[in-house]
C-alpha cells in the first residue's frame, strides 16, 4: 500500500493509473477502522481496479467539539489493517491540506429537507461538513465509484444529492451494515463504550428489529412511541426513533403497505451517541 499525505503526490500517482484506463474506487473514512470499513474496501476491490481509502477526522462535520476531541484515533493499527485488507492507496492528509484557509470551511450546499430532519435536526451543520469534505476528496481522487455504508443511511442520501449538485460522474455504492454477533452495528464510536454500556448497546438493533417485525399497514405512530419507550426504559436518551420513506426520509405515520420504509434511531448511552437503521 502506498501512503500519501499530499494532494499533489497522490494525484500524480493516480494519473498514471487512470491513463492506463484503470477505474478507481474510493472509501472515505475517519479511521479507527473495523469490519464495516473492511466491507466497503472489499466491495471496492471487487468492482474497481485500484482502491483508495482516506482517513481524515473531519472537524467541520462535528457539531459538538467534545465529540470531535473524543473521536477515537488509531492510525498505526489502521495502517496495519489496510495493508492486511489489500488497500492500494491510503490518503492521510492533515487539516491544512483539506482546508488551507478558513474560507474553505464555509462552503454551503442546498440539501433541501434532508438537511434539517433526523441527524440534521440533532446535529446542525453536520451534513454541510460531510459535503464539504467529500466534495474536496472527490475532487482530489476523481474516483469512478464512491463507497458508503447503509449504517449512515441519511448520509448516503446526502451523498447522492451531493454527487448530483457537483455533477460528479462517480457512482455511489451503498454497502449493507456490518454488525457484531449480538446485532450491534459496528462503529468507531463503539470503542468508547465501557463494559456495561457495551452490554446494553445491542438493544438499539433489538428494538429496531422488533419494530420491523410488528410493521403492518395502517397507523404506525404507536409503534414509534413504543420504540422510544423501550429504549428509554433500557437507559438510553433517545434523540429519535423514526419510520420514514426509504427514498426521501419523509416521516410516515400511516403506512399504505407499499412504500419501502426505513426504521431509524439515534440514542445516547451516557455521552456516547449511536445510530442505526433497518430497512423494510
Ligand atoms: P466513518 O469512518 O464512520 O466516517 O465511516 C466511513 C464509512 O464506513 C461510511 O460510509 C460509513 O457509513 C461506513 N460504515 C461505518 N460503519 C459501518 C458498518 N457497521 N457497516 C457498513 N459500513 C459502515
Amino acid at each position: 500500500m502506498v501512503i500519501f499525505k499530499r494532494i499533489a503526490a497522490l494525484q500524480k500517482f493516480l494519473q498514471k493509473h487512470k491513463s492506463n484506463k484503470h477505474s478507481v474506487g474510493f472509501v472515505p473514512t475517519m479511521g479507527a477502522l473495523h469490519e464495516g470499513h473492511f466491507s466497503l474496501l472489499k466491495k471496492s476491490k471487487e468492482i474497481a481496479n485500484k482502491t483508495v481509502c482516506s482517513i481524515f477526522v473531519n472537524p467541520t462535520q462535528f457539531n459538538n467539539p467534545e465529540d470531535f476531541k473524543k473521536y477515537p484515533i488509531n492510525i498505526e493499527q489502521d495502517i496495519y489493517l489496510l495493508e492486511k485488507w489489500g488497500c492500494d492507496v491510503l490518503f492521510l492528509p492533515d487539516i491544512k491540506e483539506i482546508y488551507p484557509t478558513e474560507a474553505d470551511k464555509k462552503e454551503s450546499f442546498n440539501l433541501g429537507k434532508l438537511e434539517n430532519i433526523l441527524e440534521g435536526k440533532y446535529r446542525p451543520g453536520h451534513f454541510q461538513g460531510v459535503c464539504m469534505v467529500v466534495k474536496c476528496l472527490l475532487n482530489i481522487v476523481q474516483p469512478s465509484y464512491l463507497f458508503a455504508g447503509q449504517k449512515d443511511y441519511q448520509q448516503c442520501l446526502v451523498l447522492l444529492k451531493l454527487l448530483h449538485i457537483i455533477n460528479s460522474p462517480a457512482e455511489l455504492i451503498i454497502c449493507p451494515t456490518i454488525r457484531e454477533k449480538d446485532g450491534l452495528a459496528m462503529s468507531s464510536r463503539n470503542l468508547r463504550l465501557n463494559k456495561n454500556e457495551r452490554i446494553v448497546a445491542p438493544e438499539i438493533f433489538n428494538t429496531l428489529s422488533f419494530m420491523q417485525q410488528q410493521l403492518k399497514p395502517g397507523s404506525i405512530k404507536n409503534l414509534k412511541a413504543m420504540g422510544i419507550d423501550a429504549l428509554t426504559k433500557k437507559g438510553f436518551k433517545v434523540d429519535y426513533v423514526e419510520i420514514a420513506k426509504a427514498y426521501n426520509l419523509e416521516s410516515v405515520d400511516v403506512w399504505d403497505g407499499n412504500d419501502p420504509l426505513i426504521i431509524l434511531c439515534a440514542a445516547f448511552i451516557n455521552d456516547i451517541r449511536l445510530i442505526d437503521n433497518v430497512k423494510y
